[in-house]
């Protein structure tokens, strides 16, 4: 049995040492409301110190240690994880307002990143390539060296797994960045890694606001890829800023995906996804269905029935483990309610309930489907984060792929029917990095890589592709003569 987890919130770890920082940001609780404790306040000069610590670690152990080594220390961090769970449940509800079974789900997606990225950590190779007489070629994957992670508030543990888990794997040393919304499961992530054996400056944990530790971290000389998850005008700003060191970035930046609902679907089958992939995690989910594409002859029936769903969803504090929580801050209710007030003009299907009683200062809001929509209102084109669908009619499949592709973003999109030539055609017409064919999978996925088109950002993590993104290939031609 282990000791329970010793971590101070107010402290960052840099170089294996965890320390206070001389200023605070507050620590809320969006379930209640109340500032329940504080946060370490990152600046210029932690982030500085986390980034030689980590350049440190990679010319020393950690950069010495053999891929097996690495991969198994990755899979004793998953281990421990796994044996963290009901913790790391609680202190994702009580910091993101998360229901319990779903924080669950994120610290069990964080254990099976590890296992998954510990187990391939030795499986990432090079390869010979004939050239002209005389030579050897082969290509080395090697790591980039210092990577800097910058981390949102919605999936601290699935967004750390995906990104940390697979940089470590390829021997990077890393820097992460929670987001100041969200930082108590990252903290508790690297106390865990350190007590699996990984060397001290493999991982530091520097939390802040975005604009101090993140800007420093993002325009870092000696950082050498950034992967960001959040907001595309922030990720513009973090690809920017890297830009000035010729830094390479992965972005993750959201999306407004479409569920495609054609008239042959198994419906019974599709409504469970097109309802939850809309509402998990009060939709604050980057892959979050919120639009659902319907073929005109079913579209009463679909409308019908996602309005009882959504009648039976209830909104209650993290720790009640109803169906939805509350919004991660009262800057995020802000920006959900602006999109309810534009949507005045629109049919309102169904809202879920309250619960009773409700704590007055928590961040709550009634999940809202709106049905039928014109495609080019703002709601059905703009990414509202929050537990708000809209149903849009088409007539046919040429109409369907036109709104599908008809806005800025290209994340996440699924196809229903039950004609396999059309699901074919849909899944090579639809703009998205990730298609599912009768099925859904927001934020899921370990093994299946995921990133966006166009405003959704660029480069894929989770599976395979993140190992090569979170490393370079070098080519080496031998002349032997
Ligand atoms: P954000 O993009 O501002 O923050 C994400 C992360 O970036 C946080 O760790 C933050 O501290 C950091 N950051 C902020 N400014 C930075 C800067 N100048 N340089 C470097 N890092 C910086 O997101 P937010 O303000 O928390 O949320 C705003 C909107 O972003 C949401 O309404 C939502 O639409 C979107 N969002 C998307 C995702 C996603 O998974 N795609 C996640 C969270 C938020």
């Amino acid at each position: 049995m282990l000791p329970p987890l010793t971590f101070d919130t107010r402290h960052a770890l840099i170089n294996g040492t965890w320390s206070p920082t001389e200023d605070t940001l507050p620590l809320f609780n969006p379930s209640t409301g109340e500032t329940i404790g504080s946060i370490a306040r990152c600046g210029t000069a932690e982030v500085d110190r986390a980034v030689a610590a980590a350049h440190m670690a990679r010319q020393t152990d950690w950069g010495r240690m053999t891929a097996t080594e690495r991969g198994r220390i990755l899979a004793r961090i998953g281990q421990l994880v796994l044996s963290e769970v009901d913790l790391l449940t609680q202190l994702e509800a009580l910091d993101v307002g998360k229901p319990l079974t779903q924080a669950r789900n994120d610290a069990i997606a964080l254990a099976r990143y590890c296992e998954f990225y510990g187990g391939a950590a030795d499986k990432i190779m090079g390869e010979t390539i004939p050239y002209l007489d005389g030579y050897t070629v082969y290509t080395l994957r090697e790591p980039h060296g210092v990577t800097g992670h910058i981390v949102p508030w919605n999936y601290p543990m699935q967004i750390i797994g995906r990104s940390v888990g697979a940089a470590l794997a390829m021997g990077n040393a890393c820097v992460l960045k929670p987001a100041e919304d969200a930082c108590l499961t990252a903290l508790a992530f690297a106390e865990l890694a350190t007590r699996a054996g990984l060397p001290d400056g493999a991982l530091n944990v520097v939390p802040g606001l975005g604009t101090e530790a993140g800007a420093a971290l993002a325009g870092h000389p000696d950082v050498q890829h950034i992967s960001f998850t959040g907001s595309v005008t922030t990720g513009a700003a973090v690809q920017m800023a890297a830009a000035a060191n010729v830094v390479p970035v992965t972005l993750e930046l959201g999306g407004k995906s479409p569920q495609v609902v054609f008239d042959d679907a198994d419906l019974d089958a599709a409504l469970p996804f097109l309802v939850n992939a809309g509402l998990q995690n009060a939709g604050q989910t980057c892959s979050a269905s919120s639009r659902i594409l319907v073929q005109e002859a079913i579209a009463p029936e679909v409308m019908d029935r996602m309005a009882k769903a959504y009648r039976a969803k209830r909104v209650a504090p993290a720790i009640e483990d109803a169906d939805i929580g509350p919004l991660i801050s009262q800057i995020q209710k802000a920006r959900v309610e602006t999109f309810l007030a534009r949507g005045a003009d629109l049919p309102i299907l169904a809202q879920g309930q309250l619960a009773a009683d409700l704590p007055t200062a928590g961040t709550y809001v009634r999940p809202t489907l709106y049905g039928p929509v014109a495609p080019d209102h703002s709601l059905a084109k703009e990414e509202i984060f929050g537990p708000v669908q809209v149903i849009i009619p088409f007539a046919d499949e040429a109409e369907a792929i036109k709104i599908a592709n008809g806005t800025d973003y290209g994340l996440v999109a699924s196809v229903w029917t039950r004609d396999g030539a059309r699901q074919m055609r849909l899944a090579k017409a639809l703009h998205a990095g990730q298609v599912f064919v009768n099925n859904y999978g927001a934020g899921g996925g370990v093994e299946l890589p995921f990133g966006g088109l166009g405003k959704s950002g660029h480069g894929r993590e989770k599976g395979f592709e993140a190992l090569y993104g979170f490393s370079s290939l070098k080519t080496v031609a031998a002349f032997h003569g």
